[in-house]
């Protein structure tokens, strides 16, 4: 079914006409095994005589009637029903079959190959509501649903409001508060449920059946969390949780991390942990947990008028999530993955030809929102926040928060409503700030100029702002400042940086280094570091205390490095000697991540097999030298894997065999499988040992990463079939297709993968029978960014001169761009 993008001129003009909407909604899931029928009843006041439309993309419109008249075929095309002719009082009714999907989009239907039991889900993304209803498919247009749902009486079906199942089969659910299309869902199949409650409200925690003994594992500490971040919010926001019960679903194969439907928040499956993880996964999944709550009030209470305001609802969960688990977890240092971990992703979308303000003027279309699901409105958002934080104070922020709560609360808001918001509770015009720090789009880089007097004292130190040319935005920058004194402690201060030239006079007669710009990271910028610093790094780094001052550190060593400003191996060798001592384990982790990074695509021919050994032996005597059983020991594990060249083959078999194996580290599924990709990848497995390890790992993962595994073989027909997978749909999962293109490219086999280069930019943008957004997902995770060479480049640049949808050339463009840096990193 085709489908138009609504574009924000239709979605303005429809808010005009439709008025006191509701929605009735009847699901039949026993009506086989491709497709499922929906009964949408559509109850709206309008001005008499206007017309509008509803969005439905079913497989097949069985009828439609608009106040008891049928409509004509001709009402329906492009997955649009146009209503002509309204009354005062309307009911359009739409019978339809839609079809089940393998890709997260829509009605989405799972056999787990663990069972063979059959799971199914909504997940109306932003555009795929009209894939099980007809509706008015934008945010404006809230309305309560009444959901009921037909479907094998032994399974568990939960939904956005309680539910009873009323006779066998038959599930009847109270009528919602009033939600955006968005946020309507339902999860129905042999699913199992742990059951708690607090402070009055009703909770459960709901997974498949093949991970009932992982569900009842994870959820104490699920509960504990969603328990703690209840209550905080409670205290921060004076408004309570305003959806009755709330339930958490782990689903499989869902395409994003989460999603914050009210009272059934879901969850990517992989978020219950089969195998042993680290405390920084832990970290990870506890800030999700926080930021799909923050939700239920920003985005879910108050919903942002069209997408334009998107980061109304992804800046502030963010910011929400990581402060919630540093304030009421035991992970203190959440803002430390969130500098070197998300920040990261922040920075390079900010820098790229895409980039985009965080709260831009115009969205204007669906697709176009799609496309903003990005760094920007997350981590870059996320982090103008604690900068408006740091100018406002706490206090006035949670105050103008409340006020915009009240006056919102069940309706929608702007950018505009905000700011009113927070001016008021502040006493400052807030409009200067939002123009330059929410309307312009780029980064601004913060250095420090030093002259030195003859002892080796700070002469005197400037701050020196500068922008890119083409968009020449200095910003007002609250930011700590630190550095070492003559006794080797750590000092900090607080000042405002604005305009291009800062001077700070309280540093001149210091006897300071290491001087660090933004220490406690306030603010959004990249950060370079004094020419005295530089090679300083590791014994800086070693003798600073302050996990957050060194994930600052590395982060200014990595902006230089991708800016190709510092020599690839200068990072890698950095991170080679620095990573075995470092005790955050967060950090180590993350730089390691950025240090293979910079080894698989910064490094040309010899210098990446130099880089590889020296973060190999890294990860070597990280592992050696961590407590047994620590997450520290899981990371040099993991590293190493991932690192392993043919000097480390013996040692990776060993451990499949039990040999050798380090004392504390469980060589569980999820390692075992990691282990056997990267002896894939060097040639070393064959299908028959692939085909054993499936056995053994029956489940949707094992399928998943058998795929990767083979795809990994440096072996003609192996990239044949994962290329295959990739650009043509075959009715696979979204996960099998992303698993095939991840094995697909490998650094080692660049002679083996290069006739698919060219392949891979002229078909892929042309392959059909998959979304935008599938396709999106698949250029990205498919992309040939280990084939950095200037015929990759002009291969690429060619495909997206063509014409193509907008979502799977914003990912070709914004890989592409990645390796453009990684090519400047090499030259
Ligand atoms: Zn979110």
């Amino acid at each position: 079914m085709t489908q138009r993008s609504l574009t924000h001129a239709e979605a303005v003009s429809r808010a005009a006409t439709v008025r006191q909407l509701s929605y009735g909604l009847e699901v039949d899931l026993t009506t086989g095994e491709e497709t499922f029928r929906s009964v949408t009843t559509v109850r709206f006041d309008a001005i008499p005589g206007a017309t509008t439309f509803l969005e439905a993309r079913p497989e097949r419109l069985l009828s439609a009637t608009l106040n008891g008249v049928p409509l004509p075929e001709s009402a329906f095309a492009d997955g649009r029903l146009a209503l002509d002719g309204l009354a005062a009082s309307n009911t359009v009714e739409v019978t339809a079959e839609y079809a089940y999907t393998r890709t997260s989009e829509g009605m989405h239907r799972f056999v787990d190959p663990a069972d063979g039991l059959v799971y199914t889900y909504a997940q109306p993304s932003i555009t795929d509501a009209p894939r099980f209803m007809a509706c008015f498919d934008q945010p404006d247009l809230k309305a309560p649903v009444t959901l009921s749902v037909t479907a094998d009486p032994s399974w568990l079906v939960r939904a956005n409001g309680e539910g009873t199942q009323t006779a066998p089969g038959r599930w009847e659910f109270a009528v919602t508060k009033p939600v955006a299309t968005y946020l309507i869902t339902l999860v129905a199949g042999p699913y199992v449920q742990v059951d708690d409650h607090h402070d009055g409200i009703d909770m459960a925690i709901v997974a498949r059946a093949s991970y009932a003994e992982i569900l009842h594992r994870d959820a104490p500490e699920i509960f504990m969390l969603t328990k703690a971040f209840l209550d905080r919010y409670h205290e921060l926001f004076g408004v309570r949780y305003p959806f009755g019960k709330y339930d958490q679903a782990f689903v499989p194969e869902f395409s994003w991390g989460a999603m914050e439907f009210p009272g059934l928040v879901v969850f990517r499956d992989e978020l219950l942990f089969r195998a042993a993880v680290t405390d920084t996964e832990r970290l990870e999944r506890a800030a999700i947990i926080a930021h799909e709550m923050a939700h239920m009030w920003f985005g879910d209470l108050v919903t942002m008028r069209w997408w334009d305001d998107l980061w109304l609802n992804e800046s502030f969960a963010t910011y929400m999530g990581y402060r919630l688990v540093a304030e009421v977890t035991p992970w203190p240092q959440s803002w430390t993955r969130f500098g070197v971990g998300r920040k990261s992703w922040g920075y390079a979308a900010d820098q790229r030809p895409s980039t985009h303000p965080i709260a831009p003027t115009e969205v204007v279309d669906t697709d176009a929102a799609f496309a903003n699901f990005d760094g920007i409105s997350y981590a870059k958002g996320c982090s103008a926040l604690r900068q408006l934080v740091a100018w406002i104070g706490d206090e006035a922020f949670l105050s103008g928060l409340r006020a915009y709560f009240d006056k919102h609360a069940w309706g929608n808001a702007t950018l505009a409503d905000l700011l009113d918001a927070l001016s008021q509770a502040s006493g400052r015009d807030l409009q200067a700030w939002a123009r330059d720090w929410l309307r312009t789009p780029q980064v601004n880089t913060l250095r420090p100029e030093i002259t030195w007097a003859a002892d080796g004292s700070y002469e005197s130190v400037a701050v020196v702002q500068t922008a890119p040319s083409a968009y020449p935005v200095l910003r007002p920058h609250r930011i700590g400042l630190g550095w070492f004194d003559e006794q080797g402690q750590w000092q900090r201060t607080e000042i405002e940086v604005s305009g291009e030239v800062t001077p700070v006079p309280l540093l001149s007669g210091v006897r300071g280094k290491g001087l660090l710009l933004n220490d406690g990271d306030l603010t959004f910028a990249k950060i370079r570091v004094d020419d005295r610093t530089r090679p300083e790094l590791a014994s800086l780094l070693a003798a600073q205390p302050d996990s957050l001052t060194r994930a600052l550190l590395w982060n200014s060593a990595w902006d230089a490095t991708r800016d190709a400003e510092w020599p690839a191996l200068e990072f890698v060798r950095l991170a080679a000697e620095v990573l075995p001592g470092e005790p955050d384990v967060t950090l180590a982790e993350s730089v390691f991540a950025l240090a293979r990074l910079a080894v698989n695509t910064y490094l040309p021919g010899a210098l990446r097999e130099q880089g590889r050994a020296a973060l190999a032996a890294a990860a070597r005597t990280l592992l050696e030298t961590a407590d047994a059983g620590s997450s520290r020991q899981l990371v040099g594990a993991r590293s190493l894997t991932a690192l392993a060249g043919p000097g480390e083959r013996e040692l990776l078999r060993g451990w499949l065999g039990g040999i050798g194996v380090p004392e504390g580290l469980a060589v569980d599924s999820e390692l075992r499988w990691s282990v056997l990709n990267r002896l894939s990848v060097l040639g070393d497995v064959s299908e028959a040992e692939i085909d054993a390890e499936l056995a053994r790992d029956t489940s949707a993962r094992g399928e998943q990463e058998a795929v990767r595994a083979r795809a990994s073989r440096p072996d003609p027909q192996a990239k044949a079939w994962a290329f295959d997978l990739v650009v043509t749909e075959q009715g696979r999962s979204n996960r099998i297709c992303i698993a095939a293109g991840q094995g697909l490219w490998q650094p080692e086999h660049a002679e083996l993968t290069e006739p698919y280069v060219a392949r891979f930019f002229a078909e892929l943008p042309a392959s059909t029978g998959r979304s935008g957004d599938m396709l999106g997902h698949l250029a990205s995770a498919a992309y040939p960014g280990y084939a950095v060479s200037p015929v990759t480049l002009a291969a690429a640049e060619q495909a997206l001169a063509g014409t193509m949808h907008p979502l799977v050339r914003r990912a070709l463009a914004d890989a592409t761009d990645d390796l453009a840096r990684a090519l400047r990193a090499r030259g």
